[in-house]
């Protein structure tokens, strides 16, 4: 039989706020341990917690971003469990009444992946294991996270994967979060069940906790999967349970059974009042939502009339697409900024992290200044990629760098002498071309456009150039 794969993601993600959800203590990663805290933070008897507003403004802002509704009433409620990283042993979360309902995600291949719920709440401290001692640091404890639930929407790995670089590449552009997931300010916690392709319900599922690199994800997903459908194929049953996944063996092991609801004895948090969020408000915020990936991807398509992939290209980082489109503008065609983008400027960025930081030598204006010499017809494209090179290398203006003599095209009469001069210069490259090697033209060719410092049409130098030899 053949079986299909069943996925619904619950996505943590760090809120980039200056301060803490219900403090004054700086959000920052890294520090000292436990020097980012203060009493609310790390729950001392008889302080009280007060919900910061930007919080559910950046809350706000990821829902609207993700096509939510926001719903005029929200509360806080304590999600309660006994473990050290908790030092209230409960957590401020959010249970009936979210801030954010009915969103969703649209794939590449058109597939809609609703979202549940988007609500806010605390992180916890981080415990360090070391030399048979468990220590901790409750820096991390009190710093604003958003939980996004999707319904089990998701069919694939790659759906999974595309879905979670999309979350990210949103949060980024409306800038609430660095979505890092190596330094854990993104994670995933991975629901998977599998069920006989055609039916239509859902079978039981298992939760994979703490997902934090998308690779690792799609692995875990893959193992998970083959796993339910041999243990349902040799007559078995999936319990539902919640599961660690081990990167080194690439496998899945137990680690408690499932909780539900129940066991967290959610009530509502008594030290704080009812979230009400004007529709002013909502509106508000809206307006401050910059033009999001999908609206780029499509303007770069139609309007600037980029290829679909190049474009896509442009908007995986949200640097890159700004640096182009102050690149391009007021030029003859964007594909060029485009161009030279995707081509020689990424040519020396080499992975994703360079692309991402967009740490270049070159201003956007620079590039622009080279394109409007070269719309102009001031410079050759072979002589603007050479200036381009240099300006990666100096950060100098084109007009530093190209020479008044460089600019400019080759007159007729001045082609021709140069060609009688490459003729001349080169008789053994003129009498392999006589002897049938075709290939004997590019030398000469070579010789013009070294000689005119770039300057010179290849095509028009070697049609000449045959029209002389011939
Ligand atoms: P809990 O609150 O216990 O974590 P939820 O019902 O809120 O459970 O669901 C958590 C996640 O599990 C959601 O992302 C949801 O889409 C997903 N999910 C629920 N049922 C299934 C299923 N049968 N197979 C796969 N994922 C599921
Ligand atoms: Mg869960
Ligand atoms: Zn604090």
């Amino acid at each position: 039989m053949k079986y299909e794969m069943v996925a619904g993601l619950e996505t943590h993600v760090e809120l980039t706020t200056k301060t803490k959800i219900f403090c004054g203590c700086t959000t920052q990663f890294g520090g000292d341990p436990n020097t980012h805290c203060c009493p609310i933070c790390i729950g001392l008897p008889g302080t009280l917690p007060k919900l910061n507003e930007e919080v559910v403004n950046y809350a706000i802002k990821a829902g609207l971003a993700t096509n939510c509704e926001i719903p005029e009433i929200s509360k806080m409620d304590r999600k309660n469990y006994c473990y050290p990283d908790l030092p209230k042993a409960y957590q401020i979360s959010q249970y009936d009444k979210p801030l954010c309902l009915n969103g969703y995600v649209e794939l590449s291949n058109g597939r809609k992946i609703r979202l549940t719920r988007i609500h806010i709440e605390e992180d916890a401290g981080k415990l360090i294991h070391s030399h048979g001692d468990t220590y901790v640091d409750y820096n991390r404890g009190g710093v604003p996270l958003i939980e996004i639930v999707s319904e089990p929407d998701i069919r694939s790995p790659e759906e999974a994967k595309e879905y979670v670089e999309k979350l990210q590449l949103i949060m980024k552009y409306i800038g609430v979060s660095d979505c890092k997931m190596q330094e854990g300010s993104m994670r995933c916690d991975v629901n998977i069940s599998v069920r006989p392709e055609g039916s239509d319900e859902f079978g039981t599922r298992t939760e994979i906790k703490n997902m934090n690199s998308i690779t690792f994800m799609t692995k875990a997903m893959e193992y998970e999967f083959n796993r339910q459908v041999d243990l349902i194929e040799s007559g078995g049953k999936v319990e539902q349970e919640t599961l660690r996944y081990d990167e080194v063996s690439d496998t899945t092991s137990s680690m408690r059974g499932k909780e539900d609801a129940n066991d967290y004895r959610y009530f509502r948090d008594p030290d704080l009042v009812t979230i009400q969020v004007p529709r002013e408000k909502v509106e508000e915020i809206r307006k401050t939502l910059p033009e999001l990936p999908d609206q780029k991807l499509q303007r770069y398509i139609s309007e600037l009339e980029i290829p679909e992939n190049d474009a896509r290209l442009l908007v995986k980082y949200r640097a890159v697409a700004e640096f182009f489109e102050k690149a391009s503008e007021g030029t003859k065609t964007p594909r060029t900024a485009a161009n030279f983008i995707i081509g020689q400027i990424f040519s020396i960025l080499e992975n994703d992290n360079a692309k991402e930081e967009f740490d270049i030598k070159v201003s956007a204006e620079n590039l622009n200044a080279l394109i409007k010499l070269l719309d102009e017809g001031k410079i050759k494209m072979n002589l603007a990629k050479k200036t381009l090179a240099k300006m990666l290398e100096t950060g100098k203006a084109p007009s530093e760098l190209i020479d008044e003599n460089d600019m400019g095209s080759l007159d007729d009469a001045a082609l021709t002498e140069l060609c009688q001069k490459a003729v001349e210069a080169n008789p053994n490259a003129v009498t392999d071309y006589k002897n049938g090697k075709v290939k004997a033209i590019k030398a000469l060719v070579g010789f013009v456009m070294k000689n005119s410092r770039g300057k010179a049409d290849a095509a028009a130098a070697e049609q000449k150039l045959i029209a002389m030899i011939e």
